[in-house]
């Protein structure tokens, strides 16, 4: 059957001289792996209507048997030009394809991810690529994926956990907070197997795949967690241990559920953290 459908290019690889293999995200339809013919002659009528990173309106054949469907048409409706040449915003790009790749199964539809995925790009071509925006896609990709952390309650005793939510309240309280978080005690620990936070009675029967939590970082992945759109990990702003710490624990997390490994993460947080000699 022909179908149209909105799709977000996650790979793209050679299949011979001329043509080559488009894997997608789709809106309707979950993850799709298409063969566009004759993408690389000269007058393809596909010759700059695709690449990576694209979001396009695509007119697909779906074969009743699977494997690798046929693009009629394809239209760029986002190209987003700056992912070409900001090697910061590509390398996160580049990081969040391939971890959907990696994690959506096809023929599965999942709009919430695509509507994610589709933002986390216009944000990465539009902003200067952040670590902390690197961050709030993981916490984002957890929830649409229905393994968003407990935060807000200890997972064994019920007990409210107590928060340090500066980062909610404006530019000047996150400047109090910074300079309250160098004195921060540890209070709870994160466990990845129980999927939440356990509190400091009960932090001795976390087991394996839990680290230590403070205040500040469970008031950042809160407010991170109930916020709508990327402004909130704009507004943050994290002193070196902080963003260690959400390197650390949001790290284990996806690592222990999504069973992946980390080095596509790894990468990407090196080369935004890579500083140029003038
Ligand atoms: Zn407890």
């Amino acid at each position: 059957m022909i179908v149209k459908t909105q799709a977000i290019v996650l790979r793209m690889i050679p299949f011979s001289e001329t043509s080559r293999v488009v894997l997608w995200l789709t809106r309707d339809h979950g993850k799709i792996a298409t063969i566009i013919k004759g993408a690389h002659r000269r007058r393809s009528p596909f010759v700059g209507q695709v690449d990576l990173f694209y979001t396009c309106e695509l007119l697909v054949y779906l074969r009743l048997f699977r494997g690798l469907h046929i693009v009629k048409e394809c239209s760029p409706l986002k190209p987003r030009t700056p992912l070409r040449s900001r090697w910061r915003a590509t390398a996160c790009a580049s990081y969040f394809t391939g971890l959907v790749a990696q994690i959506s199964p096809l023929y599965a539809p999942h709009p919430e991810l695509f509507r994610l995925l589709d933002m986390a790009l216009d944000y990465f071509a539009d902003q200067s690529a952040l670590e902390l925006g690197l961050f709030w896609f993981e916490l984002k990709l957890m929830k649409v994926m229905g393994l968003s952390p407990q935060l807000k309650e200890c997972l064994r005793c019920h007990h409210p956990l107590k928060e340090d939510n500066a980062f909610a309240e404006g530019p000047g309280a996150r400047t109090a907070h910074r300079a309250k978080a160098c004195a921060t005690r540890m209070a709870s620990v994160f466990s990845c197997v129980r999927g939440g936070v356990l509190c400091k009675t009960c932090a001795p029967s976390a087991g394996a795949k839990a680290l230590p939590i403070t205040p500040d970082i469970l008031g950042m992945l809160r407010f991170w967690q109930s916020s709508r759109s990327w402004r909130s990990a704009q507004s943050a702003a994290c002193t070196p241990r902080q963003t260690r710490d959400l390197e650390r624990i949001l790290g284990l997390f996806m690592q222990y559920h999504l069973e992946i490994d980390n080095l596509a993460r790894a990468t990407a947080l090196s080369i935004l953290r890579t500083r140029i000699s003038p």
